[in-house]
């Protein structure tokens, strides 16, 4: 999603092995320039240490951005194990994690992210105090997804205003993909606004649970894209704006929660012309990092996470209205305040 296949722009990259456990681990810390680089862990299989790579460094960048626009006194890193999160998972292993992201002395704050739980990162603060997003411990912020749930319909409904010119999300129609732990809250407060909801998901136990929370109508994971919906909503993976579904897509607005939701950088400019507003990810989906910025900072506050969510949707608006007046892609704009805000300090 961004132009980081270079080293350019990462401040270190550490790479870890630890022959007892096994661990393979990259630590990139794209930025500290507002904060020690937080991000959290990600365990994949990777084809290969090249993979591993290149993952880290788009994610610890990404990172970057997102703590920025968020106003968070924060920089942007992430970690990433390389390994098969089914088979391959020992404490032993995040043991041997913890004492690595010790070692770099609080430049990088771990959290749970793609296969690794907070189970998993339990073991990891067996050996380090950088590890945040557990559900005990000293300004323990417990799971992140209600709030980033809270953000993304928020965002959504401001985004809705100027996009659709309605004052609620009453009879509006919206299509979620995926229906998990972000996109179940999501759907619950969409609900509750009166929003006509069609939802799929791959997991089939959890998607009728939510059809009969919600009253929501399921469509197969293929047939979402081709829905009439006035708002398609990524809660589940990453690249699923690409020229294959952007065809498919009828919808005014994309506002969701699922990381790099744009293939490639210019989708946004496709986007543009295709008379559809973007929420960038990085902006509506920091709800979560929001959240556990507050633990990091040692007294969690509620009245502080609120006022940040308050902040987030007047930065989505801000972004969309310059990305409309300047016809710049919304992705583009919302990079550029984020390398604004890096730098100014
Ligand atoms: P989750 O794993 O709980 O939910 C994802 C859901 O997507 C699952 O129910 C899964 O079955 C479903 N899914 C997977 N492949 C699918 C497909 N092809 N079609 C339809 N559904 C599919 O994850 P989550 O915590 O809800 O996060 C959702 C997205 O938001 C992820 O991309 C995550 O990186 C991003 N995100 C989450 C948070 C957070 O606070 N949890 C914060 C920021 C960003």
């Amino acid at each position: 999603m961004f132009d980081s296949d270079a080293f350019a722009g990462h401040e270190s990259i550490h790479h870890f092995y630890d022959e007892a456990s096994g661990l393979k681990a990259i630590i990139a810390i794209h930025s500290t320039a507002l904060g020690p680089g937080a991000g959290g862990c990600r365990m994949w299989n990777y084809d290969n240490a090249q993979a591993a790579m290149r993952d880290a460094l788009r994610l610890s960048e990404g990172m970057s951005y997102k703590n920025a626009v968020a106003d968070l006194p924060l920089g942007g890193a992430k970690a990433v194990i390389w390994g098969d999160s089914k088979t391959q998972k020992t404490p032993e292993l995040f043991r041997a994690l913890g004492r690595f992201i010790e070692s770099l002395d609080g430049a990088y704050w771990s959290a749970e992210d793609v296969g690794v739980s907070p189970d998993d990162m339990r073991h990891a603060r067996e050996e380090t105090r950088y590890v945040a997003g557990l559900d005990d411990g000293v300004a323990a912020s417990g799971d992140p997804s209600p709030v980033t749930a809270l953000g993304v319909y928020r965002g959504m409904k401001a985004a809705a205003q100027r996009v659709l010119g309605v004052d609620s999300l009453a009879d509006v129609h919206v299509a979620l993909q995926g229906v998990g732990h972000v996109g179940g809250y999501l759907a619950q407060h969409l609900a509750k606004e009166g929003a006509r909801l069609t939802i799929t998901d791959i997991n089939q136990p959890v998607l009728e649970q939510v059809a009969q929370q919600t009253g929501a109508k399921i469509v197969s994971p293929d047939e979402i894209y081709d829905t009439d919906a006035q708002i398609f909503s990524p809660n589940a993976l990453g690249a699923v704006i690409n020229d294959q579904t952007l065809e498919r897509l009828s919808c005014k607005l994309i506002a969701g929660s699922a990381n790099n939701q744009l293939a490639t950088v210019d989708i946004g400019e496709k986007l543009v012309k295709q008379g559809v507003a973007y929420a960038p990810d990085f902006v509506i989906n920091a709800g979560g990092i929001i959240n556990v910025a507050s633990e990091i900072s040692g007294t969690y506050s509620h009245d502080w996470v609120m006022g940040k969510v308050d902040r987030l949707v007047e930065t989505l608006v801000t972004i969309l209205d310059e990305s409309a007046a300047q016809k710049t892609p919304s992705n583009v704009v919302a990079i550029d305040l984020a390398r604004r805000r890096m730098t100014a300090k």
